[in-house]
């Protein structure tokens, strides 16, 4: 499901860069032939300015001039003498003279108007044509027409516009190139950013999903309990069915227990659970739980002592009832993993910044490579050595609720042998 979102997620996101990257590039592509467009016809219209002026000046034109003004071949010149083609340049083609006469069409066709011209006025246009025929090609041209005393001289300039139409193309395949290789990258972008985003829902359903496995592992067996002695006391003796029921209600209180822990470990997660500070004294919180376990401890023919510290420590704010609940996983992991006859110490220290609270066993012991493990959803080191109360969730619970307040839990080896598990609280 995860790969599906992906993909779609990845597709989506560059096709959505990509389009906002083509929009904007179609853009600026057209702001940047405009510009050339514009700025080439007034280059165009500025020789034309200066080359009339130099017109202007020549009382009799000359083919030298005429050679001058072609410009190795950048502008095409065609001279009407009183109507009648002045023939300079023998080199002139066919294609050429098509050219020419397509050229002086559109001149007439779009400037039907000339200007009436006293005696050596001279009048020039510049426009764009496109040529007939086999190519098409797009020129400027020019036309000055200037009266003199021996008649009306009609000069047509006209310049290729094969060089910026270049240049356009040119730049047309530059920004493409440039979109590609943008889409390329955003592509790979998209991809591993989607990733990267998608990862920590894909661990979370992944962890929700073994969470789920975990818990219907757990609850089958009290279920599998509660339904065989169902079914055996229909058929049992008053004396078995009381026997039945006792195991009934145990084991309906283990899952009981069971979904308390997750509805409390679910409401953790989504930030749902109340934590209410109030100020709270350390060592009346250590004793209390102290006088809770010290029965269980003689029942499991342990030895329970507290230490606290011989100066007042002051009151921090905390959820006492939660505290409580901590010292109490701890206590009971303490008592359920220390063979008979062992002992476990409750202790408290403080130094102006931090209150550390120890429960300390000189039981089995947590080897290195678990203590990490310990503190996951459902994890028992040794299962066969876990009581039946033992559901993997405590250490999990008791972290959440150290996180909760700002703390840590750290686990650490008895010295001689057991556990050592410190419980750190800021002051501030
Ligand atoms: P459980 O309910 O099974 O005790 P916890 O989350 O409290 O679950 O503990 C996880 C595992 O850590 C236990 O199954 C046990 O193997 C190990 N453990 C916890 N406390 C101790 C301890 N004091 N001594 C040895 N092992 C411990």
């Amino acid at each position: 499901m995860f790969r599906k979102v992906h993909v779609r997620l990845a597709f989506l996101c560059a096709g959505i860069t990509s389009f906002i990257l083509f929009v904007m590039s179609c853009g600026s592509l057209y702001i940047s032939e405009a510009g050339l467009k514009s700025r080439s016809f007034t280059s165009f219209q500025n020789d034309m300015n200066t080359l009339v002026s130099n017109l202007e000046q020549q009382t009799i034109i000359t083919h030298e001039w005429l050679t001058r003004i072609e410009d190795n071949g950048k502008y095409l010149i065609n001279v009407i003498d009183n109507g009648i083609p002045f023939l300079y340049n023998e080199r002139s083609t066919d294609e050429q003279k098509m050219l020419f006469e397509t050229a002086w069409e559109c001149y007439r066709h779009t400037f039907a108007a000339e200007p009436v011209l006293s005696s050596y006025d001279t009048w020039h246009i510049e426009y764009t044509f496109s040529s007939t025929g086999g190519r098409r090609d797009d020129y400027y041209a020019c036309v000055t027409t200037s009266q003199r005393n021996t008649g009306t001289f009609q000069v047509m300039i006209l310049c290729s516009m094969k060089p910026l139409l270049d240049q356009i193309r040119t730049q047309r395949l530059l920004f493409f190139s440039l979109d590609f290789l943008a889409l390329i990258a955003l592509s790979l972008f998209s991809w591993h950013f989607t990733r990267r985003l998608l990862k920590p829902l894909e661990e979370n359903q992944k962890r929700q999903n073994q969470f789920i496995a975990s818990a219907s592992h757990e609850l089958r067996t009290p279920l599998a309990v509660i339904l065989s002695c169902a079914s055996a006391s229909a058929r049992a003796s008053e004396e078995e069915r009381s026997h039945f029921l006792e195991s009934i209600q145990s084991e309906g209180l283990r899952m009981s227990r069971l979904i308390d822990d997750m509805l409390l470990l679910t409401r953790a997660d989504d930030l749902s659970w109340t934590i209410q500070k109030t100020a709270s004294e350390p060592d009346t919180l250590l004793l209390d739980v102290f006088e809770a376990f010290e029965p269980l401890a003689q029942e499991h023919a342990l030895r329970l002592s507290v230490e606290l510290p011989e100066e007042g420590i002051p009151a921090f704010s905390c959820d006492p009832e939660r505290i409580r609940q901590v010292l109490a996983i701890l206590l009971h992991n303490a008592i359920s993993y220390t063979p008979k006859g062992g002992r476990i110490r409750l202790s408290l220290l403080y130094d102006r910044k931090t209150i550390k609270l120890t429960v300390a066993d000189n039981g089995i012991g947590i080897p290195d490579e678990e203590k990490k493990k310990i503190f996951e959803r459902f994890y028992r080191a040794d299962r066969s050595r876990s009581e039946k109360g033992h559901f993997g969730l405590g250490l999990c619970i008791a972290s959440e609720i150290i996180h909760a307040h700002r703390g840590r839990i750290l686990v650490s080896d008895t010295p001689g042998g057991g556990s050592t598990f410190t419980v750190l609280f800021p002051l501030s």
